[in-house]
């Protein structure tokens, strides 16, 4: 995956070097009170959290510049913004609104790109109320920052890396990556190998015998649907005491980066033993890792001579993974081949699911509807006030919410606002995310 372009736009002197130098951790670019100080592209590799970008700082977009050396800084701006997948546009809170602002806002609308916009100088309570007026742009919702006193600069970037990661996933394409992860002798090799009906893994009794991930593709066909699949084979994951050193360590990592590669993870259990410690601590890692999840008992054939009931199976599962999203649990043979085309179509809808996109006006409605119902707690004259919510992302879908102190929503009011989207979305065997970011 392409590591995202972000350009730093607005016209001169809002303090663009300045969030520039903040972002990249360097004093690169050089900072002045003189308009267009910044006469070259300055670019950095930056990181937020995990997720890495290119930042770039453009000179001032001045529309009638006198500057001779206008017509040069005019084409780097505009081979950044030609080059850019995301724009954070500066505005300058202490100065207010110009009409160099606005001219430079329907400059950069002409490329459609996504825009973040970010009213800098917001030192204080006073110029951050200040913000507001950046809503006659139309380049949505203003940020306060101070790029000078670091403020808001963390609710600025994860609005920034949601945008951005939005364009990834539409380009992620036709593959639905799928890992297979469970404790070893579940029977991942047999399920891949009934799956995809090709020999590729090796089978065995002797638990760890699969120590390589072999990657394979297989396309699924359902009626009028269709799609690539492309399972990630797995070693299984060791007993947690004997993880420390050689190979077993070596396939607890395996487990982990094939969960991290994959889109859709079924956690495998074997009916005859149905859920361990071990099986909680790999499902853990896929919930943590936002993954889709599908839980298969596995050995089923087995089911009669273990007097085991699926609805006692179900009830277990439900009962011990407590993080599970709504998953499918599907009871497969990987001897006989039962459940198994039961799997590809729970598998595929999980994907759906987990990548789907809802209507911003639905979204908008039932977000509303939820507040109203059940009010976030207030503290004081204190409380929540919703400005905006939208879905920043799919693959896990995310939502972020703009409000007015986002700080009173809790840990119960989450899971309050989760459920309430389950229910009008559905989002089945898809964690969901959701992010919280104060505002004017
Ligand atoms: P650019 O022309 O947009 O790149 O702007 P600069 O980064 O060169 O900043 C212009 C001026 O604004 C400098 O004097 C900065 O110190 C000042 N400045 C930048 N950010 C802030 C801020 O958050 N608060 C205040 N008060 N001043 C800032
Ligand atoms: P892995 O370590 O999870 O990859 O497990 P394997 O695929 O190597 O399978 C371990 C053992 O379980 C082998 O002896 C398989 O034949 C057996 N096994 C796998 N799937 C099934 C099944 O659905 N039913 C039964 N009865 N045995 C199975």
């Amino acid at each position: 995956m392409a590591i995202p372009v972000i350009a730093i736009v607005g016209r001169p002197n809002v303090g663009k070097s300045t969030l520039f130098n903040r972002l990249a951790g360097e004093r690169i670019a050089v900072v002045s009170d003189i308009a267009g100080t910044t006469r070259d592209r300055v670019s950095a590799d930056a990181s937020w959290g995990d997720d890495r970008y290119i930042l770039v700082d453009t000179a001032g977009i001045e529309g009638n510049s006198e500057d001779i050396f206008w017509p040069d800084m005019q084409s780097q701006v505009l081979k950044a913004l030609d080059e850019a997948d995301l724009l954070i546009f500066v505005t300058d809170t202490g100065y207010g609104l110009t009409d160099a602002d606005r001219d430079a806002a329907n400059l950069i609308r002409r490329y459609n790109k996504p825009v973040v916009l970010a009213a800098n100088k917001a030192d204080n309570v006073e110029r951050e109320q200040q913000a507001v007026e950046a809503y006659e742009l139309d380049l949505g919702d203003p940020i306060p920052i101070s790029a000078y006193h670091n403020i808001g600069i963390g609710d600025l970037m994860d609005v920034v890396m949601d945008s951005v990661a939005t364009d990834d996933d539409e380009e992620v394409g036709s593959d639905v990556r799928i890992s297979i992860v469970g404790r070893p002798n579940v029977g991942k090799s047999a399920l891949l190998n009934a799956l995809t009906g090709e020999e590729r893994a090796l089978v065995s009794d002797i638990p760890g015998t699969t120590r390589d991930s072999i990657d394979s593709r297989y396309r699924y066909v359902n009626g009028d649907d269709e799609s690539d699949l492309m399972f990630i084979d797995t070693a299984g994951l060791r007993r947690r005491g004997k993880t420390e050193q050689g190979i077993e360590k070596y396939s607890a990592l395996r487990t982990i980066q094939a969960i991290e590669r994959s889109h859709v993870s079924l956690i495998v259990l074997d009916a005859s033993e149905m859920v361990t410690a071990q099986d909680l601590h790999v499902g853990g890692f896929a919930s943590e890792a936002s993954r889709g999840l599908v839980v298969v008992v596995n050995k089923w054939d087995l089911s009669r001579e273990l007097k085991l009931t699926r609805e006692e199976a179900e009830e277990e599962i439900r009962d011990r993974f407590k993080f599970l999203p709504n998953s499918s649990i599907v009871f497969t043979s990987a001897l006989t081949g039962r459940g198994l085309d039961r799997l590809l179509k729970a598998t595929v809808d999980t994907y759906a699911e987990w990548s789907k996109r809802v209507a911003a006006g639905d979204l908008t409605r039932v977000v509303i509807d939820a507040l109203a119902t059940h009010p976030p707690p207030r503290a004081g004259y204190k409380r929540v006030r919703l400005r905006k919510v939208a879905q920043t992302r799919t693959g896990p879908p995310t939502f972020t919410f703009h409000m007015a102190n986002p700080d009173l929503i809790h840990f119960s009011y989450r899971r309050y606002l989760d459920n309430r989207l389950r229910d009008a979305f559905g989002f089945d065997g898809s964690p969901l995310r959701l992010r919280f970011v104060g505002g004017a």
